[in-house]
């Protein structure tokens, strides 16, 4: 029986032509020995080389996507984004090109997925309301939850680039000072409070000029897609280190991204309106007349060593995307190809939509019972994945690329 071509996909995959998330990838078994990196499109479990489809083809898109990361595409800007998406859902759908290309397709399982593109500067925003909420309490037990800026700004710091990996990269476990409330002096060691955070990232593409903010309207020309993101922290050194300028140590040693980046014109359907404000915003960040609504509706799991233990509803962030873009710029901070932005953790209502753990067991006094034991913290060996899907066309789900990572033991242990 001859193998199924991967552009035969099961009715409602929802890696089907209508999502089209962009990679990078390379071959083990080829003979380059898996060293030349290519820019790939994922249908159903496979990848398409797309630089290979686009030569095969004659499109005039073959230099810019015959790369080894997706940079110039994301420099490309809008219309370019758009250009492309059209030929590559012509390329994996019109049945006059199936010769072409179906030789250019590999099984997932046979590539190697690389962090799609070199990350320019890294921002974390804090968006969630029930996330910040969450953290007041646990963090500051004797004053209001959330500090009197929160409602006003996005609350956000700008992160380590250079430490942002790809989904499946082990997260060595982080050494660092910290020092308890009732201790009297700073101890140094590995991390005993490791900890995950639930967010979206939002990869911009097209660039902005220095001293120029970056109006809400003015989102979707330069973010090009989303991923899931994992911002990996150490609850025992983030409290003594981050008064008064942020996250340092506790947030710098990884943040994991998915390998698949999923362009924001496969997430149309998916845009719903944020959640009510209750306190008047400026004028700069008011979206109440913006054309589209500014929130995106999805869904979200986290799963510990294979057991679900959250499931975080992206659709009730407090904060949109193109708002936190545009505080990000108004002071004139320019936007280069490769920024990377995250959510903030994701958290919803109910105590299972938290996306950390130290909400999920209560800073530790509630352990999460598993078939693998109680759980307060992670241990060296968990492995953490995040996985979600949208809303798309005729009902058919948009699936995220999946980021995953496991924790290795420290590398310093006093
Ligand atoms: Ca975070």
């Amino acid at each position: 029986m001859p193998e199924q071509s991967p552009l035969d996909l099961p009715e409602g995959d929802p890696f089907g032509p209508h999502n089209l998330p962009y990679g990078v990838f390379s071959l083990p078994g080829s003979p380059d020995g898996g060293e030349t990196r290519r820019v790939g499109v994922r249908l159903g479990a496979h990848v398409l080389d797309a630089g290979a489809a686009a030569h095969a083809l004659g499109s005039p898109y073959a230099s810019l996507l015959a790369q080894p990361t997706l940079n110039p595409l994301l420099a490309a800007g809008p219309q370019t984004w758009s250009d492309v998406r059209r030929a590559l859902t012509a390329w994996v759908t019109v049945p006059a090109h199936r010769e072409a290309v179906r030789p250019l397709f590999h099984s997932l399982a046979d590539v190697t997925l690389h962090l799609p593109f070199d990350v320019a500067d890294y921002v974390d925003f804090y968006a969630s309301e029930h996330h910040a909420t969450n953290l007041g309490r646990l963090f500051r037990p004797d004053s209001e939850p959330l500090l009197p800026n929160w409602k006003h700004l996005p609350v956000g710091y700008h992160g380590r680039a250079g430490t942002v990996v790809v989904s499946g990269t082990d997260v060595i476990r982080p050494s660092g000072q910290r020092k308890a409330p009732s201790a009297t002096e700073p101890t140094f060691g590995p991390s005993a409070k490791l900890d995950i955070e639930a967010e979206v990232g939002f990869v911009v593409g097209a660039p902005s000029e220095l001293g120029s903010a970056v109006p809400l309207s003015s989102f979707r020309d330069h973010v090009f897609g989303l991923c899931l993101l994992n911002d990996w922290s150490a609850r025992d050194i983030q409290p003594w280190e981050y008064v008064p300028l942020g996250p340092f140590v506790a947030k710098s040693f990884a943040t994991s991204v998915s390998a698949w980046i999923t362009p924001l014109e496969a997430l149309d359907h998916a845009r719903v309106a944020p959640p009510a404000r209750d306190v008047a915003v400026l004028p700069y960040l008011d979206d109440s007349a913006e054309d589209e609504p500014g929130g995106y509706d999805l869904r979200i799991t986290v799963s510990l060593n294979g057991e679900v233990i959250s499931e975080p509803p992206f659709a009730g962030m407090y904060w949109t995307g193109a708002q936190m873009l545009t505080h990000m710029t108004v002071g004139g901070a320019s936007l280069r190809p490769g920024d990377l932005y995250g959510s903030g953790t994701i958290s919803g209502p109910e105590p299972h939509m938290r996306g950390s753990l130290i909400e999920l067991t209560w800073n530790g006094a509630e352990p999460l019972e598993l078939p693998t034991g109680k759980r307060t913290f992670l241990e060296d060996g968990d492995e953490i994945t995040l996985t979600a899907w949208a809303p798309g066309p005729d009902g058919i789900r948009v699936g995220l690329g999946e980021v995953t990572g496991r924790i290795a033991p420290a590398r310093t242990t006093d």
